[in-house]
């Protein structure tokens, strides 16, 4: 029989389609038969030499042999960076002027890396990145929330082959978001403790979905994964925040996710995928009720109307099942 699992965190239920679950390995895309991608398209905005046909530059970091990572505007941006945040409500149509930042952070100068086979030091220039404009994002009083993101492949959104990864920062906080903190809230007042590090607490004694432990993090999947292979990633420090994350944990966090995506990488060939770094929203930064996590998303499956018709998910993967498969999947060294 199928089992219904109620996710805490997200507050959704998942039908865990028992009967329909697929063996982890039959998530696995076919192999790809493509022609290997130069190191340098001169086509290409995000490689070096071609800074000139993005926007102008907002941050990067550098070495020696010239940037490692390099932030602009997104050329097509959903929000925009100059004006006041101006809402109208007039009856039931309410409205604010779509101000906010949109920018896209170019994980690596070289145009055939893929980011799930960087070496860590290489993932943790990008992190420091992430951590940067965090802090200088917060700073602005017309954002509220502040949102870091990756697509990986054509089907999770991306759109462009060089490795990067996106910011965008809302005048609002979205609907979701304050119903997961206010929950959370909830959960604190009744329980006394951070409803994030108790459900990190329980999934370290179960074992079962655990990814991998490291000095400072728990990868695990969620006992309620709202799809194949959903992993979360949280600190094992109590810290609300992104951009609290000290340099120590942020070295650690890219050795998790560089061995997190290598897995999924090697054992399922290159499968595309979001992640998401969700963060308390800029204004309460000291609380002891959030955690900050990092999500992320494979897309092995679909969604469709019954996700939408009910706002309820079908993962047709046994999370145990997954954790056990991606905790055996063997790949080589980068460095
Ligand atoms: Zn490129
Ligand atoms: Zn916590």
């Amino acid at each position: 029989m199928p089992e219904l699992r109620f996710n805490v965190i997200t507050k959704d239920w998942v039908i865990i389609a028992r009967e329909r679950a697929k063996r982890p390995d039959q998530f696995a895309l076919p192999k790809k038969e493509e022609l290997p991608l130069p190191q340098f398209d001169p086509s290409c905005p995000f490689c070096p030499g071609n800074e000139s046909h993005t926007e102008p530059e907002i941050a990067r970091l550098g070495d020696n042999k010239g940037w490692r990572v390099r932030v602009m505007p997104n050329k097509y941006p959903a929000l925009s960076a100059h004006g006041e945040r101006t809402r109208s409500n007039e009856g039931m149509r309410i409205s604010m002027n779509g101000v906010g930042l949109h920018e896209v952070i170019v994980d690596h100068r070289r145009h055939n890396m893929v980011f799930a086979l960087m070496p860590p030091p290489d993932i943790e220039a990008v992190l420091r990145m992430y951590r940067q404009r965090y802090e200088e994002c917060r700073k602005d009083e017309r954002l509220e929330a502040i949102i870091i993101f990756k697509n990986h492949g054509e089907s999770a959104g991306s759109s462009v082959i060089h490795t990067h990864s996106q910011l965008a920062a809302t005048p609002v906080v979205t609907f979701q978001t304050r119903m997961r903190l206010e929950d959370a809230i909830r959960f604190y007042d009744q329980m006394g403790k951070c409803i994030f590090c108790q459900t990190m607490e329980e999934e370290l004694s179960a074992k079962v979905r655990i990814l991998h432990e490291s000095k400072h993090f728990i990868a695990f999947h969620p006992y309620a994964a709202l799809s194949p292979f959903h992993t979360w990633i949280f600190p094992r420090r109590h810290t609300p925040s992104f951009e609290l994350a000290t340099d120590e944990e942020l070295v650690d966090l890219a050795s998790t996710l560089k061995l997190l995506l290598a897995r999924l990488y090697y054992g399922l060939n290159d499968p595309p995928f979001n992640y998401t770094i969700r963060s308390i929203p800029s204004r309460d930064r000291n609380t002891e009720y959030y955690h900050w996590y990092l999500s992320i998303i494979p897309r092995v499956t679909k969604t469709a109307g019954f996700e939408m018709g009910s706002g309820m998910y079908i993962n047709s993967a046994l999370p145990e099942e997954s954790a056990e498969f991606l905790r055996n999947v063997q790949f080589p060294n980068h460095t």
